[in-house]
């Protein structure tokens, strides 16, 4: 009878009084070949029907100690509150009742009987009405069982789909098998493009080894592996010492001292990713079909969650490509006048509140439009490259940033520096520069490419605002510029918006 859940066969409880009708009924039942158990009144009854938990109890109305109509009611109650899985409340109870009033009927289906028979019994009518409510039990267990099925699934996909993470999916899964299963080891497996696998995650029993990290480097069995589950499907091995277990499995079995084992393959576009493995390792294991289903279904999750895991991670990768792009001059590689803006107005703020200088030094390449001219816009260019990169070069601080203001100007922020340091970085820039010996024989003023810096410095404050300090550097570096190029200009140290005080130029040193 594969309509029933269970597959033993279908245990009937008889409760009768009337010695003659329970012999009858215990024999009409055997023939039909249900195992039978007999209680002599309603008190008998219930004792029995929660240690066995029959499939079905046919049950005599008329009885001394507790009547029919009683322990119909009282085995709804004990149902309720011992069977925790709700199943048993599917148990169909048939009422014998001898009277022909329909108030005992009536009263029979008020208590929770699923149906009834009238005594005397006709055999063929009862015979009928028993394998009936069985069937239909039989099929309420299975879609009961099937509707908390899907309930745990929707609990447990919720719960890998709450992270884009990978890591954070693989683990809530295996964690989460494990618990469903209640076996010793649950991992995933992982294949390398090498062709070598590792256990990416795992959750394991106190009792038993951690496997986790370990790689597997044996490609020859790893690609049986593969081969074998490519097609899909799940694996199932109850008993390592069953028959018919190929080389492979037994190698893998042995290798994690597990003694069965449900084997899913993870694959994604007909590549297989890796695998999701349960073991038990203490004992074989006889695995139902009701998890082989679950695990199946968890692992058809798991393929979404590493596929939108993987789609995501590139969109990270993305988004953060495109913040650089967002923020780097294409031609020098460094900082923009985006990224320069961010940062300045980041840095003002944190000095104002701070209290703290910020000193911006502009840097223009001397006569630069003579050197395109000489040596061409491409070489132009290169010379930009150069530049740009003595710049970056010549800070260290993490604050500190070098950025391509406009043309052949750059400018640098140096946050938490006084005009002294600014004046060091001035000079280090100098220095690289004419270490580089970028050759400029069109240039007045040298035989290599120079530059004319203004340096400003200031510690913010809410009366000014940082155009005040661009603009200080921009006249510094104009006086260095108006005094012969290839130098550098401080603005004096202004307390108050738009006030320059006596610049002070400096040539050489
Ligand atoms: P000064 O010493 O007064 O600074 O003279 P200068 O020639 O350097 O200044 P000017 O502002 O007259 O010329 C700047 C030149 O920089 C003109 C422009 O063609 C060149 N330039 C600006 N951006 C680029 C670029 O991306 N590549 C190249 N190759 N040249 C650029
Ligand atoms: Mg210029
Ligand atoms: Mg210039």
């Amino acid at each position: 009878m594969n309509t029933f859940l269970h597959t033993r066969i279908p245990l009937v409880l008889i409760v009768d009084d009337d010695l003659i009708i329970q012999t009858q009924l215990c024999q009409v039942m055997q023939q039909e070949g249900y195992e039978v158990v007999v209680a002599n009144n309603g008190q008998e009854a219930l004792d029995i029907y929660i240690n066995l938990n029959p499939n079905i109890v046919l049950l005599d109305a008329m009885m001394p100690v507790m009547d029919g109509f009683t322990c119909c009611t009282q085995m709804q109650a004990l149902a309720t509150e011992k069977f925790t899985d709700d199943l048993s409340l599917t148990t169909p109870i048939l009422m014998i009742t001898g009277l022909h009033d329909p108030d005992s009927v009536d009263k029979a289906f008020a208590v929770g009987a699923s149906d009834y028979i009238t005594k005397p019994i006709h055999w063929a009518v009862l015979r009928l009405r028993v394998r009936r409510l069985l069937q239909m039990s039989g099929t309420m267990k299975k879609l009961k069982q099937k509707i908390e099925q899907e309930k745990l699934i929707v609990k447990i996909t919720n719960k890998i789909r709450q992270s884009l993470n990978l890591n954070i999916i693989l683990n809530t899964t295996v964690k989460e098998v494990r618990k469903l299963l209640k076996t010793d080891q649950v991992i995933v497996y992982g294949f390398q493009p090498d062709g070598s696998a590792n256990i990416l995650v795992e959750s394991v029993n106190n009792e038993w080894q951690s496997i986790q990290g370990e790689n597997v480097k044996d490609c020859y069995f790893l690609n049986k592996c593969r081969q074998k589950y490519q097609k899909g499907g799940i694996q199932i091995i109850n008993n390592i010492k069953e028959v018919g277990i190929s080389q492979c499995q037994i190698d893998s079995l042995n290798q994690w001292q597990a003694k069965a084992s449900l084997v899913v393959p993870i694959v994604q576009n007909e590549y297989v990713w890796g695998l999701l493995i349960v073991y038990q390792c203490s004992s074989p294991r006889q695995w139902q079909q009701m998890e082989i289903d679950l695990l199946q279904q968890i692992a058809d999750q798991l393929v979404i969650g590493i596929r939108q895991a993987h789609i995501y991670e590139q969109l990270e990768i993305a988004n953060q490509e495109l913040i650089r792009l967002a923020n780097i001059d294409g031609l020098t590689q460094i900082a923009n006048r985006r990224c320069f803006d961010q940062v300045l107005l980041k840095e003002w703020k944190r000095l104002q509140r701070e209290k703290l200088p910020l000193s911006l030094i502009l840097c223009d390449i001397d006569y630069f439009k003579k050197y395109n001219d000489t040596y061409g816009h491409p070489a132009g260019d290169e010379c930009l490259k150069k530049v740009a990169h003595i710049l970056s070069q010549s800070i260290n601080r993490a604050a500190d940033l070098a950025a391509r203001y406009g043309g052949e100007e750059f400018v640098l922020i140096l946050p938490q520096t006084e005009t002294k340091g600014a004046v060091h970085i001035a000079k280090k820039i100098r220095t690289k520069i004419e270490s580089a010996a970028i050759p400029h024989i069109s240039s007045l003023v040298s035989e290599y490419i120079t530059l004319s810096l203004g340096i400003a410095t200031i510690v913010p404050s809410l009366e000014t605002d940082s155009q005040y300090l661009i603009s200080q550097a921009d006249q510094a570096l104009y006086k260095a510029k108006e005094s012969g190029r290839n130098r550098f200009a401080v603005a004096s140290q202004a307390i108050k918006p738009m006030k320059l005080i006596g610049d002070i130029i400096h040539n050489n040193n």
